[in-house]
Protein backbone atom coordinates (compact mmCIF):
# COMPACT_ATOMS: atom_id res chain seq x y z
CA UNK A 1 0.00 0.00 0.00
CA UNK A 2 3.25 2.25 0.56
CA UNK A 3 4.53 1.49 -2.67
CA UNK A 4 1.37 2.85 -4.37
CA UNK A 5 0.43 5.58 -2.37
CA UNK A 6 4.00 6.72 -3.64
CA UNK A 7 3.58 5.87 -7.14
CA UNK A 8 -0.01 7.46 -7.18
CA UNK A 9 1.68 10.71 -5.45
CA UNK A 10 4.51 10.80 -8.42
CA UNK A 11 2.00 10.53 -11.14
CA UNK A 12 -0.22 13.31 -9.59
CA UNK A 13 3.03 15.17 -9.25
CA UNK A 14 4.16 14.30 -13.20
CA UNK A 15 0.81 15.08 -13.84
CA UNK A 16 0.70 18.83 -12.60
CA UNK A 17 4.42 19.39 -13.85
CA UNK A 18 2.78 18.44 -17.36
CA UNK A 19 -0.28 20.95 -17.20
CA UNK A 20 2.08 23.60 -15.83
CA UNK A 21 4.40 23.15 -18.68
CA UNK A 22 1.37 23.04 -21.01
CA UNK A 23 -0.03 26.27 -19.57
CA UNK A 24 3.88 27.68 -19.39
CA UNK A 25 3.73 26.95 -22.92
CA UNK A 26 0.32 28.72 -23.81
CA UNK A 27 1.12 31.40 -22.28
CA UNK A 28 4.68 31.87 -24.45
CA UNK A 29 2.37 31.17 -27.60
CA UNK A 30 -0.18 34.08 -26.44
CA UNK A 31 2.88 36.48 -25.83
CA UNK A 32 3.75 36.13 -29.51
CA UNK A 33 0.62 35.48 -31.09
CA UNK A 34 0.08 39.53 -31.53
CA UNK A 35 3.61 40.14 -33.46
CA UNK A 36 2.78 36.96 -35.32
CA UNK A 37 -0.44 38.22 -36.90
CA UNK A 38 -2.44 35.01 -35.06
CA UNK A 39 -5.68 37.32 -33.64
CA UNK A 40 -8.36 38.24 -35.94
CA UNK A 41 -11.83 40.03 -35.26
CA UNK A 42 -15.35 38.79 -35.74
CA UNK A 43 -18.18 40.73 -35.58
CA UNK A 44 -21.93 40.04 -34.23
CA UNK A 45 -24.91 42.19 -35.26
CA UNK A 46 -27.24 43.45 -32.91
CA UNK A 47 -30.22 44.10 -34.57
CA UNK A 48 -33.64 45.58 -33.62
CA UNK A 49 -36.57 43.33 -34.25
CA UNK A 50 -39.05 46.25 -34.71
CA UNK A 51 -37.13 47.32 -37.73
CA UNK A 52 -35.42 44.37 -38.85
CA UNK A 53 -32.40 46.52 -38.82
CA UNK A 54 -29.03 46.41 -37.70
CA UNK A 55 -28.11 48.72 -34.69
CA UNK A 56 -24.71 48.03 -33.78
CA UNK A 57 -21.97 45.24 -33.98
CA UNK A 58 -19.81 42.99 -30.86
CA UNK A 59 -16.47 43.11 -31.62
CA UNK A 60 -15.33 39.59 -30.45
CA UNK A 61 -11.25 38.26 -30.47
CA UNK A 62 -10.38 35.21 -32.39
CA UNK A 63 -7.11 33.25 -31.72
CA UNK A 64 -6.22 30.83 -34.85
CA UNK A 65 -3.27 28.87 -33.30
CA UNK A 66 -0.91 27.77 -36.32
CA UNK A 67 -0.23 24.10 -35.15
CA UNK A 68 -3.34 24.22 -32.41
CA UNK A 69 -5.71 25.48 -34.53
CA UNK A 70 -9.11 27.66 -33.15
CA UNK A 71 -8.54 28.35 -29.37
CA UNK A 72 -11.69 29.09 -27.86
CA UNK A 73 -11.92 32.86 -25.90
CA UNK A 74 -13.20 31.25 -22.83
CA UNK A 75 -10.21 29.35 -22.66
CA UNK A 76 -7.15 32.10 -23.39
CA UNK A 77 -8.95 35.55 -22.26
CA UNK A 78 -8.70 34.32 -19.01
CA UNK A 79 -4.77 33.78 -19.08
CA UNK A 80 -4.21 36.73 -21.01
CA UNK A 81 -6.27 38.85 -17.97
CA UNK A 82 -4.10 36.71 -15.24
CA UNK A 83 -0.49 37.80 -17.16
CA UNK A 84 -1.93 40.61 -17.62
CA UNK A 85 -1.00 40.52 -21.95
CA UNK A 86 -5.18 41.37 -22.18
CA UNK A 87 -3.73 45.39 -22.08
CA UNK A 88 -1.73 44.93 -25.65
CA UNK A 89 -4.01 42.46 -26.96
CA UNK A 90 -7.06 44.53 -25.87
CA UNK A 91 -5.72 47.89 -27.68
CA UNK A 92 -5.07 45.88 -30.67
CA UNK A 93 -8.75 45.00 -30.78
CA UNK A 94 -10.09 48.16 -30.00
CA UNK A 95 -8.02 49.91 -33.09
CA UNK A 96 -8.99 47.09 -35.20
CA UNK A 97 -12.80 48.03 -34.25
CA UNK A 98 -12.57 51.17 -34.79
CA UNK A 99 -10.78 51.01 -37.60
CA UNK A 100 -12.98 48.62 -39.28
CA UNK A 101 -16.25 50.92 -37.81
CA UNK A 102 -14.79 53.56 -39.39
CA UNK A 103 -14.32 51.99 -42.96
CA UNK A 104 -17.58 50.64 -42.96
CA UNK A 105 -19.19 54.62 -42.80
CA UNK A 106 -16.29 55.41 -45.32
CA UNK A 107 -17.86 53.05 -47.77
CA UNK A 108 -20.88 54.45 -47.60
CA UNK A 109 -22.81 51.91 -45.25
CA UNK A 110 -25.08 53.27 -42.42
CA UNK A 111 -23.14 53.72 -38.93
CA UNK A 112 -23.74 51.30 -36.69
CA UNK A 113 -22.54 50.96 -33.18
CA UNK A 114 -18.92 49.48 -32.26
CA UNK A 115 -18.91 47.46 -28.82
CA UNK A 116 -15.67 46.31 -27.77
CA UNK A 117 -15.40 43.73 -24.60
CA UNK A 118 -12.86 45.44 -22.21
CA UNK A 119 -11.12 43.25 -19.19
CA UNK A 120 -10.67 45.02 -15.86
CA UNK A 121 -7.26 44.99 -16.13
CA UNK A 122 -8.07 47.27 -19.37
CA UNK A 123 -10.87 49.78 -17.72
CA UNK A 124 -8.90 49.87 -14.38
CA UNK A 125 -5.28 50.90 -16.22
CA UNK A 126 -3.72 54.42 -16.27
CA UNK A 127 -3.59 54.83 -19.54
CA UNK A 128 -6.92 53.27 -20.49
CA UNK A 129 -9.07 56.50 -21.03
CA UNK A 130 -5.91 58.22 -23.55
CA UNK A 131 -5.83 54.62 -25.14
CA UNK A 132 -9.36 55.03 -26.01
CA UNK A 133 -9.02 58.60 -27.25
CA UNK A 134 -6.36 58.13 -29.47
CA UNK A 135 -7.81 54.58 -30.89
CA UNK A 136 -10.71 57.29 -31.89
CA UNK A 137 -8.57 59.88 -32.91
CA UNK A 138 -6.40 57.68 -35.16
CA UNK A 139 -8.99 55.83 -36.51
CA UNK A 140 -11.12 58.88 -37.15
CA UNK A 141 -14.54 56.97 -35.94
CA UNK A 142 -16.66 59.29 -33.52
CA UNK A 143 -17.03 58.50 -30.00
CA UNK A 144 -20.90 58.13 -30.23
CA UNK A 145 -20.24 54.93 -32.26
CA UNK A 146 -18.03 53.17 -29.78
CA UNK A 147 -19.80 50.94 -26.99
CA UNK A 148 -17.49 49.78 -24.49
CA UNK A 149 -19.02 46.56 -22.63
CA UNK A 150 -17.79 45.86 -18.87
CA UNK A 151 -18.87 43.52 -16.37
CA UNK A 152 -20.64 43.93 -13.18
CA UNK A 153 -17.95 42.05 -11.39
CA UNK A 154 -15.12 44.33 -13.26
CA UNK A 155 -16.95 47.38 -11.78
CA UNK A 156 -17.62 46.23 -8.33
CA UNK A 157 -13.91 45.33 -8.15
CA UNK A 158 -13.37 49.36 -7.81
CA UNK A 159 -16.87 51.11 -7.92
CA UNK A 160 -15.39 54.61 -7.24
CA UNK A 161 -12.64 54.19 -9.31
CA UNK A 162 -14.56 53.04 -12.15
CA UNK A 163 -16.97 55.36 -12.14
CA UNK A 164 -14.69 58.02 -12.05
CA UNK A 165 -13.42 56.01 -15.35
CA UNK A 166 -16.60 56.54 -16.67
CA UNK A 167 -17.49 59.64 -16.46
CA UNK A 168 -14.32 60.64 -18.43
CA UNK A 169 -15.29 58.37 -21.16
CA UNK A 170 -18.61 59.26 -21.49
CA UNK A 171 -18.07 63.11 -21.14
CA UNK A 172 -15.54 62.40 -24.21
CA UNK A 173 -19.02 60.51 -25.72
CA UNK A 174 -18.15 57.04 -25.57
CA UNK A 175 -21.40 54.51 -24.38
CA UNK A 176 -21.20 52.10 -22.04
CA UNK A 177 -22.98 48.95 -20.76
CA UNK A 178 -23.21 45.97 -18.72
CA UNK A 179 -22.31 42.90 -20.49
CA UNK A 180 -23.59 39.71 -18.82
CA UNK A 181 -25.80 41.07 -16.87
CA UNK A 182 -27.62 39.49 -13.63
CA UNK A 183 -24.34 37.45 -13.38
CA UNK A 184 -22.70 39.27 -11.36
CA UNK A 185 -23.67 40.96 -7.45
CA UNK A 186 -23.76 44.62 -8.72
CA UNK A 187 -26.56 46.58 -6.55
CA UNK A 188 -29.10 48.28 -8.19
CA UNK A 189 -28.51 51.54 -6.03
CA UNK A 190 -25.09 51.52 -7.38
CA UNK A 191 -26.32 51.08 -11.04
CA UNK A 192 -28.80 53.90 -10.86
CA UNK A 193 -25.49 55.80 -10.17
CA UNK A 194 -23.15 54.73 -13.31
CA UNK A 195 -23.48 56.64 -16.72
CA UNK A 196 -24.52 53.61 -18.42
CA UNK A 197 -26.78 53.74 -21.52
CA UNK A 198 -27.57 49.84 -21.83
CA UNK A 199 -27.64 46.61 -20.20
CA UNK A 200 -27.21 43.25 -21.50
CA UNK A 201 -29.48 40.20 -20.30
CA UNK A 202 -26.84 37.56 -19.90
CA UNK A 203 -27.48 34.42 -22.53
CA UNK A 204 -27.82 32.24 -19.55
CA UNK A 205 -30.88 33.31 -18.83
CA UNK A 206 -31.86 33.50 -22.11
CA UNK A 207 -31.23 30.02 -23.10
CA UNK A 208 -34.83 28.18 -20.97
CA UNK A 209 -36.83 30.60 -22.76
CA UNK A 210 -39.74 31.13 -22.98
CA UNK A 211 -40.38 27.80 -20.94
CA UNK A 212 -38.19 28.06 -17.59
CA UNK A 213 -40.07 29.71 -14.96
CA UNK A 214 -37.58 31.34 -13.13
CA UNK A 215 -35.60 32.52 -16.14
CA UNK A 216 -38.60 34.11 -17.36
CA UNK A 217 -39.24 35.91 -14.51
CA UNK A 218 -36.07 37.45 -14.19
CA UNK A 219 -35.73 38.24 -17.90
CA UNK A 220 -38.98 40.47 -17.36
CA UNK A 221 -37.59 42.29 -14.42
CA UNK A 222 -34.04 43.00 -16.01
CA UNK A 223 -36.46 44.64 -19.02
CA UNK A 224 -39.23 46.64 -16.30
CA UNK A 225 -36.37 47.68 -14.44
CA UNK A 226 -34.05 48.88 -17.76
CA UNK A 227 -37.27 51.15 -18.86
CA UNK A 228 -37.65 52.49 -15.11
CA UNK A 229 -34.02 53.70 -15.60
CA UNK A 230 -34.45 54.63 -19.40
CA UNK A 231 -31.66 52.09 -19.94
CA UNK A 232 -31.81 50.29 -22.89
CA UNK A 233 -31.81 46.30 -22.77
CA UNK A 234 -30.80 43.99 -25.40
CA UNK A 235 -30.91 40.10 -25.03
CA UNK A 236 -28.07 38.08 -26.11
CA UNK A 237 -27.42 34.58 -26.98
CA UNK A 238 -30.44 34.33 -29.23
CA UNK A 239 -31.48 31.34 -30.95
CA UNK A 240 -34.57 30.80 -31.43
CA UNK A 241 -38.31 32.34 -32.95
CA UNK A 242 -39.58 31.39 -29.21
CA UNK A 243 -37.03 33.57 -27.59
CA UNK A 244 -37.59 36.07 -30.10
CA UNK A 245 -41.23 36.26 -29.41
CA UNK A 246 -41.00 35.99 -25.98
CA UNK A 247 -38.79 38.52 -25.61
CA UNK A 248 -40.67 40.94 -27.86
CA UNK A 249 -44.01 40.63 -25.68
CA UNK A 250 -42.03 41.34 -22.72
CA UNK A 251 -40.68 44.96 -24.33
CA UNK A 252 -37.13 43.86 -25.20
CA UNK A 253 -36.55 44.79 -28.98
CA UNK A 254 -33.34 44.72 -29.42
CA UNK A 255 -31.04 41.01 -29.61
CA UNK A 256 -28.24 39.51 -30.64
CA UNK A 257 -27.64 35.71 -30.96
CA UNK A 258 -27.74 33.01 -33.46
CA UNK A 259 -31.05 33.53 -34.05
CA UNK A 260 -30.11 36.38 -36.33
CA UNK A 261 -26.51 35.61 -37.30
CA UNK A 262 -23.09 34.03 -35.65
CA UNK A 263 -20.19 36.32 -35.27
CA UNK A 264 -18.70 36.98 -38.88
CA UNK A 265 -15.99 37.98 -40.65
CA UNK A 266 -15.67 41.99 -41.46
CA UNK A 267 -16.85 41.10 -45.15
CA UNK A 268 -20.21 39.57 -44.04
CA UNK A 269 -20.99 42.31 -41.84
CA UNK A 270 -20.65 44.32 -45.13
CA UNK A 271 -23.47 42.29 -47.01
CA UNK A 272 -26.02 42.61 -43.95
CA UNK A 273 -25.72 46.47 -43.90
CA UNK A 274 -26.08 46.71 -47.37
CA UNK A 275 -29.66 44.85 -46.61
CA UNK A 276 -30.39 45.90 -43.30
CA UNK A 277 -28.24 49.06 -42.54
CA UNK A 278 -30.45 51.74 -40.27
CA UNK A 279 -31.41 53.84 -42.87
CA UNK A 280 -30.22 57.85 -42.12
P1 LIG B 1 -19.41 37.75 -24.21
O1 LIG B 1 -18.86 39.14 -24.18
O2 LIG B 1 -20.56 37.47 -23.32
O3 LIG B 1 -19.74 37.46 -25.73
C1 LIG B 1 -20.85 36.73 -26.16
C2 LIG B 1 -20.47 35.30 -26.45
O4 LIG B 1 -21.64 34.57 -26.79
C3 LIG B 1 -19.52 35.14 -27.63
O5 LIG B 1 -18.68 34.03 -27.35
C4 LIG B 1 -20.48 34.80 -28.77
O6 LIG B 1 -19.87 34.13 -29.84
C5 LIG B 1 -21.46 33.94 -28.03
N1 LIG B 1 -22.79 33.89 -28.67
C6 LIG B 1 -23.34 34.81 -29.50
N2 LIG B 1 -24.58 34.45 -29.86
C7 LIG B 1 -24.82 33.27 -29.24
C8 LIG B 1 -25.95 32.38 -29.23
O7 LIG B 1 -26.99 32.62 -29.84
N3 LIG B 1 -25.85 31.27 -28.45
C9 LIG B 1 -24.72 30.99 -27.74
N4 LIG B 1 -24.69 29.88 -27.03
N5 LIG B 1 -23.63 31.81 -27.74
C10 LIG B 1 -23.69 32.93 -28.48
P2 LIG B 1 -17.13 34.06 -27.69
O8 LIG B 1 -16.90 34.81 -28.96
O9 LIG B 1 -16.64 32.66 -27.59
O10 LIG B 1 -16.52 34.91 -26.51
C11 LIG B 1 -16.58 34.45 -25.18
C12 LIG B 1 -16.20 35.52 -24.22
O11 LIG B 1 -14.83 35.89 -24.38
C13 LIG B 1 -16.98 36.82 -24.41
O12 LIG B 1 -18.26 36.69 -23.83
C14 LIG B 1 -16.07 37.79 -23.70
O13 LIG B 1 -16.28 37.72 -22.31
C15 LIG B 1 -14.69 37.24 -24.03
N6 LIG B 1 -14.13 38.00 -25.16
C16 LIG B 1 -14.23 37.81 -26.49
N7 LIG B 1 -13.55 38.76 -27.18
C17 LIG B 1 -13.00 39.57 -26.25
C18 LIG B 1 -12.17 40.74 -26.31
O14 LIG B 1 -11.82 41.27 -27.39
N8 LIG B 1 -11.79 41.30 -25.13
C19 LIG B 1 -12.18 40.77 -23.93
N9 LIG B 1 -11.77 41.39 -22.81
N10 LIG B 1 -12.97 39.69 -23.84
C20 LIG B 1 -13.37 39.10 -24.97
CA1 LIG C 1 -19.79 41.12 -24.53
CA1 LIG D 1 -22.19 38.86 -22.70
CA1 LIG E 1 -19.55 36.48 -20.89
Amino acid sequence: AKELGRNNCQSYTSEMNAKVRDRLRRQKQLGEALANGEFRVVYQPQVDTRSDTILGVEALLRWDHPVDGPIPPMTFIPLAEETGLIVPIGEWVLRTACFQGKAWQDAGLPAVTMSVNVSARQFLHDEWVSTVARALSDSGLEARHLELELTESLIMQDLDGCIETMKKLKEMGVQLSIDDFGTGYSSLSALKHLPIVRLKIDKSFVRELPQGEDDRAIVMAVISMSRRLNLNVIAEGVETQEQVDFLRESDCHEIQGYYFSRPVAPGDIEVMLRERGEVG
